[in-house]
């Protein structure tokens, strides 16, 4: 199992906000990069059967099979690009 970096992802296409470290995400069976939050799938394909209509992909618009959606929750790698400065304390 291979883990999901926020960084990498960008942002969700339903709600804009940027994916966080401990989200709860769905991903789309079209490419493993192509997720939305839970919720904001929720959402969406709450909306498409009110339209009766299938749902599609946000980024590349293929069609959504919901049993291939899969969901997952952000998580750290344990590889972190910019690390957090450390306050010097050598001055005290
Ligand atoms: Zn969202
Ligand atoms: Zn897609």
């Amino acid at each position: 199992m291979y883990l999901l970096n926020p960084s990498v992802l960008g942002f969700c296409p339903i709600c804009t906000l940027e994916y966080q470290f401990e989200d709860t995400i769905s991903q789309l069976p079209c490419h493993e990069n192509h997720i939305l939050h839970e919720m904001c799938y929720g959402q969406l394909s709450a909306f498409n059967k009110t339209k009766g209509v299938k749902g599609h992909c946000p980024t590349c618009r293929a069609e959504i099979v919901p049993e291939g959606v899969l969901r997952k929750v952000l998580k750290a790698t344990g590889k972190v690009d910019a690390p957090m400065e450390e306050p010097d304390r050598k001055l005290n």
